[in-house]
């Protein structure tokens, strides 16, 4: 197995800054790399105000936050993560731009540097051939927020190797997760159930059924869930939900894949959720109001 001691993330979104986080409370050595130099800063803020809420909550302590925060580095240039032991990609959920990413990483790769994407639902398989290993290449599907929440789904492409898989599980187990294998499917396990239930809620919206917070209050106190649908969707990012229904038509070819026409339109207005201030709920004030 690699020992793995440092890990260059790409994307410094909500994944990437949470997988980040994460990494560097194991105690791993972080690069963290965006598209621009604010991107970066804007997620190394958000692991700052994250790790002072879980001090606060008595979760970790000072010592810990100052000793992981120093762990995570900048990395402007795309290259530098190739000198990491493992690369996790959490860049947008599109094919091509993680592909191009992978293509453009490759030829900056140590010769043992595992690669891993955090992709919801795209093919690992096809990933991995964008790459110079796809032996050396793995699904680490980590959940959102990626400090709470316990699972990592692993998904092994068909090259996939053993020693990349058993490096995998003892990684995400290292940072206290529990993993859960899933075979390289449209959407995997987690999201080839949940995403599909919430495309329902907005075919539920869309079709009169019900408002917002009649569909979200049905959902919580009816079934139990600790979040409603829409505010479900609203906190994984409405262009991510899309991209995974659009995934799961085309890769199944199955209708009841289709995604709400509504949803599409909240994507193209840019109400893509919380991280955009504005979805099924306007989060702009004190208090999230329905947007419909
Ligand atoms: P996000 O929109 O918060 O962040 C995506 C980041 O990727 C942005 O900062 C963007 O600038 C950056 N990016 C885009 N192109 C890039 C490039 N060429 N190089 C470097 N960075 C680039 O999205 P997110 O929610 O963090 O999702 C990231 C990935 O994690 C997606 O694949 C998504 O499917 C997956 N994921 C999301 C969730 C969720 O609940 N949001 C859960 C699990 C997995």
């Amino acid at each position: 197995m690699v020992q793995i001691r440092s890990v260059g993330v790409i994307g410094a979104g909500q994944m990437g800054s949470g997988i980040a986080h994460v990494c560097a409370l194991g105690g791993y050595d972080v690069l963290l790399h965006d598209v621009s130099e604010d991107r970066v800063k804007a997620g190394l803020a958000a692991i700052e105000k994250n790790m002072t809420r879980q001090v606060a909550r008595g979760i970790i302590d000072h010592e810990a936050m100052d000793a992981a925060l120093k762990r995570i580095k900048a990395a402007p240039e795309l290259q530098s993560i190739g000198g990491a032991d493992l690369a996790i990609e959490a860049a947008t959920e599109d094919e091509e731009v993680k592909k191009t990413i992978f293509k453009a990483l490759s030829p900056h790769l140590g010769k043992d540097t595992l690669l891993a994407s955090n992709t919801s639902s795209i093919s690992i398989t096809r990933l991995a051939s964008a790459t110079d290993r796809p032996e050396r290449f793995i699904g680490l599907h980590f959940m959102n927020p990626v400090p709470l929440m316990k699972l990592v789904e692993i998904i092994r492409g068909i090259a996939t190797g053993p020693d990349t898989y058993e490096t995998a599980v003892a990684f995400a187990q290292s940072l206290g997760k529990t993993t859960s294998n899933a075979e390289d499917f449209p959407a995997f396990i987690v999201n080839r159930i949940l995403v599909p239930m919430i495309n329902e809620a907005i075919y539920t919206l869309y079709e009169g059924v019900g408002t917002v917070e009649a569909i979200d209050t049905a959902m919580k106190l009816g079934a139990n869930h600790p979040m409603g649908p829409l505010e479900l969707g609203d906190f994984i990012g409405l262009d991510t939900v899309l991209s995974i229904m659009n995934v799961l038509h085309e890769g199944l070819a199955d209708s009841k894949y289709r995604p709400c026409p509504l949803l599409v339109k909240y994507v193209e207005a840019g109400w893509l959720g919380r991280k955009a201030g504005r979805g099924f709920y306007d989060y702009r004030g004190e208090h999230p109001i329905p947007t419909r």
